[in-house]
């Protein structure tokens, strides 16, 4: 187990801004995880974990306690004759955990290729891109309490998953459980998801060279076009989530916003896409102090100085405001922000 004290945090989330956590704690095997309430007895609080800090901001030194697990094994639960039950490790990156499955002849991951961080980050905020969630292969979540050890099994269906939503990200049931793996069904028979628009274009492929590994090379080029590389320009991915109103909401914002875009989801409701309502105001590529909005994708805010979270805090912030002031919509942070 690593114990590091007043740790750096600039290396070990995407936003790379300079501010220090009080503890780290890395958990790499099973024995060191049977060790781990004793040793939070003694570390400070709040308890947070992190992942690889893809979807974390950290505006201030942290005081706490930041755990890692970097539990990485994998193996084989179910077989039948159309699938395969896989359970894999917190600690293993998602994106070569998504390669992997493809390169075992499995699919059902293939449009949630190259978004970063680990598995056990999946469950939280119900990962989702290009018309698939994680919730669309998830069979269940184990987890451990981290101050008793206690362990327990959720099944999907108790994981209340939403849009970019579950029952872990939401509320205090869940803020001191940690997820030490995931369990995921995949499939061996091939079935495109390629309703989204950026992937129509496949439908016209013939059917014997559309394949799991055709989709996946498909995401991978363009959100390597459309995205920020966080390793290149610090970012945190989409900062904001869709926000979703209800069909008298609609049709009022429709009255005063013709042009407004907006999906359809089940139940009547509505969802606006974010980016466009910050472009609208006209925040696409504005800068604030150390941070900036990306000049080709609105909901990304990219910080350009290690010094600055406290500016895209700031920018975040005052785009929530215009945002409000212009469409009377709430516009939501996606990321866990320490502030
Ligand atoms: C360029 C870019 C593109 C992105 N694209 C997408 C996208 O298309 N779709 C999407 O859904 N997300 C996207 N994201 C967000 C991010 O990749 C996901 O949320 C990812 O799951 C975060 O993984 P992580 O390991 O970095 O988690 P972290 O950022 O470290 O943590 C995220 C949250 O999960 C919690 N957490 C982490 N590990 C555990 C654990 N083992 N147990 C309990 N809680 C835990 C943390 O406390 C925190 O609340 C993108 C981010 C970037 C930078």
């Amino acid at each position: 187990m690593q114990i590091h004290r007043r740790v750096s945090l600039a290396p070990l989330h995407a936003l790379a801004c300079e501010v220090i956590a009080e503890c780290l704690i890395v958990i790499e095997n099973e024995w060191e995880f049977q060790q781990l309430p004793q040793v939070l007895s003694q570390a400070p609080e709040p308890f947070w974990m992190l992942g690889c800090g893809t979807n974390m901001v950290f505006a201030q030194d942290f005081p706490g306690t930041l755990i890692q697990f970097a539990l990485t094994t994998s193996h084989l639960l179910e077989e039948d004759s159309s699938s395969q039950v896989w359970r894999v490790g917190a600690g293993v990156n998602w994106h070569q955990w998504v390669l992997q499955s493809l390169g075992m002849g499995l699919s059902g991951l293939e449009n949630l290729s190259l978004i970063p961080g680990t598995v056990g980050a999946a469950p939280i905020q119900n990962i989702g891109a290009y018309g698939v969630e994680f919730v669309d292969v998830c069979q269940g979540v184990s987890l451990v309490e981290l101050k008793s050890g206690q362990r327990q099994y959720v099944s999907a269906q108790a994981c209340g998953f939403a849009y970019r939503s579950s029952h872990f990200k939401q509320g205090k049931r869940w803020s001191q459980w940690a997820v030490t793996s995931v369990d995921m069904k995949l499939s061996k028979v091939f079935i495109p998801q390629i309703s989204y628009p950026d992937l129509q274009h496949l439908q016209f492929s013939m059917e014997s060279t559309l394949s799991a590994k055709v989709i996946s090379d498909t995401v991978i080029a363009i959100r390597q076009k459309k995205l920020p590389d966080p390793k290149k320009i610090p970012n945190v991915g989409s900062f904001f989530k869709n926000p979703v109103v209800s069909s008298e909401h609609l049709q009022a914002l429709k009255k005063e916003h013709s042009n407004l875009v907006y999906f359809a989801l089940p139940d009547d409701q509505y969802k606006l896409a974010a980016a466009w309502l910050i472009d609208q105001c006209g925040w696409k590529g504005k800068r604030w102090g150390l941070a900036q909005v990306h000049q080709q994708h609105a909901l990304v805010l990219v910080c350009n100085d290690s010094a600055g979270a406290v500016s895209v805090m700031e920018l975040a912030q005052a785009i929530v405001e215009d945002v409000w002031k212009t469409y009377g919509v709430v516009l939501q942070f996606e990321p866990m922000v320490w502030s």
